[in-house]
């Protein structure tokens, strides 16, 4: 497994693999890798003929007050985990090999970034789109691997690929859980284990959903009240949003479909997280 630091030598790498024929997929990280980072790589490894792992810590899609400096960092250990998980190449440039002195080009994509974590994180998909276009452009990848975890995120992704023309394909994968029902995020680290008790009314909220969808019930404002009331029970969490969206538009819906996704940001203590589910149980 080789480490690349700097863009230019990781782009010309990728240029000279796809010369020789082989095809590349890649899999962007902020690094802190758990099993759901390794449920993406495990995709890649089957997709592609050279993996990519990036780990990237971007700052311009963090905002003011936001946990940038906090984040949790450990190249150590993540090397050990990506070897294991057959990445070929990790990708680990600094912030000033990405953004150098005199950066001025960003990427924006409008009416779905708008919304929801847009909504609460201004400029947060301006950040990630500028940066996995620049990832693209040095990766090269032909398939690029992203958890359905950030929902949104995804769709801007597949938006911006569509709209820009990328040579990408992109491959949405399944969230991975904790065996209790937390979704695994890096960002878990900072829960207290009091906290993390607390954390699990995310997971829950959404099957309890799930399962009034499945009795039949289909007004989304009574489920969101429903939802909101079981999120405010616990003492430390503070409900960012609560909403109902068409799965590819994201705009909010007032009745439950086979589109609907059920969005999910609450604050547990200091701790940001999100979930998310389709509401209609596939058949
Ligand atoms: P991050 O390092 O948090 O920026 O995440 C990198 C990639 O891993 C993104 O595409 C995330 O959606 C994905 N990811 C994060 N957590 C999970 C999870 N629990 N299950 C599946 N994918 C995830």
């Amino acid at each position: 497994m080789d480490i690349i630091n700097q863009p230019l030598q990781m782009q010309q790498r990728a240029l000279a693999e796809k010369r020789a024929g082989r095809t590349i997929s890649f899999v962007p990280t902020m690094g802190y890798l758990h099993a759901g980072h390794l449920s993406l790589l495990e995709e890649g490894r089957r997709r592609g003929d050279v993996l990519v792992l990036s780990i990237f810590v971007n700052p311009t899609q963090f905002g003011q007050g936001e946990d940038f400096e906090d984040y949790p960092r450990d190249l150590e250990r993540d090397q050990a985990l990506a070897a294991q998980a057959g990445v070929d190449i990790i990708f680990a440039p600094g912030a000033r090999e990405m953004y150098p002195s005199g950066y001025a080009t960003y990427v924006d994509v409008e009416g779905i970034t708008e919304t929801l974590c847009g909504a609460s994180r201004p400029g947060h998909f301006r950040g990630v789109t500028t940066v996995v276009t620049k990832l693209f452009t040095i990766v090269q990848p032909d398939v690029a691997i992203f958890g359905e975890k950030d929902f949104q995120q995804l769709a801007v992704i597949r938006r911006m690929t569509a709209d820009l023309n990328l040579p990408v394909k992109i491959v949405g994968m399944p969230i991975y859980r904790e065996v209790d029902g937390l979704a695994m995020s890096s960002r878990n680290v900072y829960l207290t284990p009091d906290q993390r008790r607390q954390a699990l009314v995310l997971s829950q909220s959404l099957h309890e959903a799930r399962t009034m969808v499945a009795s039949g019930h289909n007004d989304a404002a009574m489920i969101i009240r429903q939802v909101q009331i079981r999120i405010s029970a616990q003492p430390d969490a503070r409900v960012d949003y609560v909403r109902i969206c068409h799965c590819l538009t994201l705009e909010d819906q007032s009745v439950v479909d086979e589109n609907s996704v059920l969005l999910l940001a609450v604050f547990v203590g200091q701790t940001r997280l999100i979930d998310n589910a389709v509401l209609v149980a596939a058949q």
